[in-house]
C-alpha cells in the first residue's frame, strides 16, 4: 500500500513537498477486516485543521501515520461476512491506494444510480452540509434573498441551487471568471471577490441585492464576512459553515470591524458541524430528497479531478488557491 504522511505541523499554506509518499506491505487480514482498493479520494478544506496538532471537533492527524479522508473503493478481500470482493464502499481510509480497515468502518454505497464519486461530493458530506446549513441552520424560507460565499465549490454550488429551487434571489461570491459564468448560468448573481477589499466587495453585494440578504451561507470569513454583514437585513440568519480564508493564517485573524451589524439588524449567526449526530442523522432524508434530483440530472454538479495518488497533495493545495470548480477529487 502507498500512502501519504506529514512529519511536522505546517506554518501557513504547506508546500507540495511537505507531504511524503510512503509504502508498506500490508499484513494479512485479521478477522473482521477488509482490504479495499481505493478508486476515488476526497480532499477537503477541514483536513488543513487536522494538520495543526490540536483537537478541534476531530482529532489531529498523527505525524508519520497515514493521513485520513473520505474515499470510495472496491473490496479486494474480506474477513467480514457483510462484505465480499467487488463491493463498492465508502470509508475514511483515504490519502492511500489500498486501505485495510475493520468492516465496522465501511459503508456500502447507497443504492442510487449515480457515479460512485458523487457520494464524496454532491450526495456525500459536502452536499449534506449545504442542505443542513440552509434548511436547519439558516432556516431558509421561499423567496428570501440569499448570499453564498465560495459559491462555486462543492458545498456552495449545491447551496446556491437549493436556494434557487426555493425561489430565492441568490448571490454567489467566487474567484475566477469561469466560476462566475457557471454561477450566472445557474441563475445566480455572481460577484468576484478578487482584488477587492471588504468595502468594494460590500458595494458590489449591495448592487447585486439592493434590499440586502435574509440569509448568508458563510464558507470563507475575512472580507467576505465583513462585506456580508454590511448587507444583512433585519432578522438575517448567518450559517457559519466554514472560514477557509483563515485556515492557513499564521497569526490570529482580526474579527469583522462591523460586528455591530449583527446587533443593529437583530441577526443570528450560528456555526455547525455536519458530522454531529443531530445533523448527520438526517442523511437518509437528504439522500431521499436530493438523490433523485442528481440521478435525473436536475442538479448541475461539477468535479475537478486530479489523476493518480501522487497528485493528492496537489489536489488538496488547490482548494486554497481556488483551483477547483465543484468537488475536488483524486481518481486512482
Ligand atoms: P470548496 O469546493 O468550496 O473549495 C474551496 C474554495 O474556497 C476554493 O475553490 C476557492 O474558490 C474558495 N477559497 C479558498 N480560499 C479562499 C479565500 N481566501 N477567500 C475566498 N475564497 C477562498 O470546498 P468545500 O465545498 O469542501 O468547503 C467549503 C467550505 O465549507 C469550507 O470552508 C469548509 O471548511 C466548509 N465545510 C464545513 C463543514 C461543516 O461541517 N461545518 C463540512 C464541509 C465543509 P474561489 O475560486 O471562489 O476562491
Amino acid at each position: 500500500s502507498r500512502y501519504f504522511t506529514i512529519h511536522s505541523h505546517p506554518q501557513g499554506l504547506p508546500k507540495r513537498d511537505f507531504f511524503a509518499l510512503q509504502s508498506q506491505t500490508l499484513p494479512e487480514l485479521a478477522a473482521g477486516e477488509v482490504r479495499v482498493q481505493n478508486l476515488w479520494l476526497s480532499v477537503d478544506p477541514y483536513m488543513r485543521g487536522r494538520m495543526d496538532g490540536v483537537t478541534t471537533y476531530v482529532p489531529p492527524f498523527t505525524l508519520g501515520e497515514p493521513l485520513e479522508g473520505a474515499a470510495i473503493g472496491e473490496v479486494l478481500e474480506s474477513r467480514d461476512e457483510r462484505f465480499t470482493p467487488g463491493d463498492r464502499v465508502v470509508h475514511m481510509g483515504g490519502w492511500r491506494d489500498v486501505a485495510q480497515l475493520s468492516g465496522d468502518d465501511l459503508q456500502a454505497l447507497p443504492d442510487i444510480d449515480v457515479p460512485p464519486q458523487t457520494f464524496l461530493g454532491v450526495l456525500g458530506m459536502p452536499g449534506m452540509t449545504a442542505w443542513v446549513g440552509l434548511n436547519r441552520i439558516a432556516r431558509l424560507q421561499e423567496g428570501e434573498r440569499v448570499l453564498v460565499s465560495a459559491a462555486s465549490g462543492a458545498v456552495g454550488s449545491l447551496a446556491v441551487q437549493l436556494a434557487k429551487a426555493k425561489g430565492c434571489h441568490v448571490v454567489g461570491i467566487a474567484g475566477a471568471p469561469e466560476k462566475l459564468e457557471w454561477l450566472e448560468s445557474l441563475g445566480v448573481r455572481a460577484v468576484s471577490y478578487r482584488g477587492k477589499d471588504a468595502q468594494q466587495l460590500s458595494a458590489d453585494l449591495e448592487a447585486a441585492s439592493p434590499d440586502g440578504f435574509d440569509v448568508y451561507y458563510e464558507n470563507v470569513g475575512g472580507d467576505c464576512l465583513e462585506a456580508a454583514l454590511d448587507n444583512i437585513r433585519v432578522g438575517a440568519r448567518i450559517a457559519v459553515c466554514g472560514l477557509i480564508d483563515s485556515y492557513n493564517a499564521e497569526t490570529p485573524t482580526p474579527g469583522p470591524s462591523n460586528l455591530s451589524r449583527l446587533l443593529i439588524r437583530r441577526a443570528r449567526m450560528e456555526g455547525f458541524i455536519i458530522l454531529d449526530a443531530e445533523n448527520w442523522e438526517h442523511y437518509p432524508e437528504f439522500l431521499q430528497e436530493i438523490g433523485p434530483l442528481v440521478a435525473r440530472g436536475e442538479i448541475d454538479y461539477r468535479e475537478t479531478i486530479e489523476e493518480g495518488l501522487e497528485r493528492t497533495p496537489d489536489a488538496f493545495l488547490k482548494l486554497f488557491e481556488g483551483g477547483n470548480t465543484g468537488k475536488m477529487l483524486v481518481r486512482l
